[in-house]
């Protein structure tokens, strides 16, 4: 069979390198076209030399410095909102892994869907803000989204070969970060601390997004469009161990969990050769070791990110766009040392409570949205 053509968008992240290192094992079946990367040029650049794609897209602060340092390398060099427009809606090109972090990750969600292409989301932001304008698109084209997000592909495998009518609950597991014993308040918890996530190590935006648990109620966000399901139907359960990555329950009692060691290659794999699988040279789940998994449930007044994200899935419009735009603002704030870790979801709170809901938006609609929240905070 002939190899797919795929682009990889944020390949210089910790997703994007791992998604690179998969392509190596799934060489025989598929060959990198794109590959992109925003400030990391260097890192961009020794990928290019590596891995030989065809196109090579990064920002356009940065073009010089990658076309200087593939001198001589076949790559062409593309920049910006066009680069990435290429890279998602190459003819050739059939499958787009978008590993960018963030609100920008949407619009090239937003170009390969237009496309028809076959999209392997790591990006949940663009879930978050602009699930139901990406699924009218997607059902218009023909494109399909497989998660890379372990939970959702857990979720994914676990209801491989069953009637989805028979789905009757989700439960999304949550390791509960790392102040998930810590005692009083949160409020002069350090970046640093923030940024020690006990079982994955990610990039700096996620982590912290870990470590409030609004990244939890981004995946429940998540798993209402990619299941249809209601958010009433979806029970978050701490699972410290991360070994559970999270479970199906069916309408005769039965629960389907998927397992594995805390390693982003195997979901990543997976949604590459989703519904088969491909061998993965990586160490095994090891139960013995492991000895014991513990379940309880998450503290709301610690975290109250759960409470809004399940708000904002409820209500839908607009109200995700605020919930993920201000978090995003928030947590760069934070990691630039302006705000406290709490300032971050109060803003979130804040925001929210003053917004006026538009139920249906158009994709421009929440482009605009996002557009003037930045303004705002910054
Ligand atoms: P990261 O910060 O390590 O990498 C982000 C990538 O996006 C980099 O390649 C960067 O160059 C690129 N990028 C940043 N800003 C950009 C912009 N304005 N335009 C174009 N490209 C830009 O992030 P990550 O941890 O790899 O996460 C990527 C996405 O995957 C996020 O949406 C995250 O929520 C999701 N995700 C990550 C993990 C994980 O284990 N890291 C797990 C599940 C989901
Ligand atoms: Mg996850």
């Amino acid at each position: 069979m002939a190899k797919k053509n795929i682009s990889i968008l944020g390949s210089t992240g910790s997703i994007g390198v791992n998604a690179l290192k998969v392509c190596s094992n799934l060489r025989n079946d598929f060959k990198v076209r794109y590959i992109s990367g925003y400030n990391n040029y260097r890192l961009l650049a020794a990928q290019a030399k590596l891995y030989k794609p065809d196109f090579v897209v990064t920002s356009d602060t940065n073009y010089m410095n990658v076309k200087k340092r593939l001198k001589g390398f076949k790559s062409v060099i593309l920049c910006g909102d066009e680069g990435l427009k290429r890279a998602a809606q190459d003819d050739k090109v059939s499958v787009v892994v978008n590993a960018i972090v963030g609100s920008f990750g949407l619009k090239p969600t937003v170009y390969a869907a237009e496309k028809g292409k076959n999209i392997c989301l790591a990006n949940k932001e663009s879930l978050v803000m602009a699930g139901s304008v990406i699924k009218k698109i997607m059902k218009r084209t023909g494109s399909s989204i497989v998660p890379i997000d372990s939970e959702h592909s857990a979720m994914l495998q676990a209801l491989n070969g069953e009637d989805r009518s028979t789905l009757e609950k989700i439960i999304l597991t949550a390791s509960g970060g790392p102040f998930r014993n810590r005692k009083g308040s949160l409020r002069n918890v350090t970046v640093q601390e923030a940024l020690d996530h006990p079982n994955w190590s990610m990039g700096n935006k996620i982590t912290i997004d870990s470590a409030t648990l609004m990244n939890k109620g981004f995946e429940l966000i998540e798993a209402v469009h990619l299941f249809d399901i209601p958010p009433s139907k979806i029970e978050i359960v701490i699972h410290p161990e991360s070994i559970i990555h999270s479970m199906m329950q069916f309408i005769d009692g039965s629960v389907i969990a998927q397992m594995g060691l805390p390693d982003m290659k195997i979901p990543i794999q997976y949604a590459l050769t989703h519904p088969g699988r491909t061998h993965l040279d990586q160490p095994r789940l090891d139960l013995a070791k492991i000895s014991k998994m513990t379940f309880y449930k998450p503290d709301r007044k610690k975290f109250p990110a759960l409470g809004l994200a399940e708000a904002a899935a409820k209500e839908g419009g607009t109200l995700p766009v605020v919930l993920n735009t201000v978090n995003e603002i928030m947590v760069y704030k934070f990691l630039d040392g302006k705000v406290k870790f709490t300032d971050i979801i109060k803003s979130v709170e804040k925001e929210m409570r003053d917004h006026r809901n538009k139920k249906e938006p158009s994709i421009e609609d929440i482009f605009e949205l996002s557009g003037e929240l930045w303004k705002k905070l910054n």
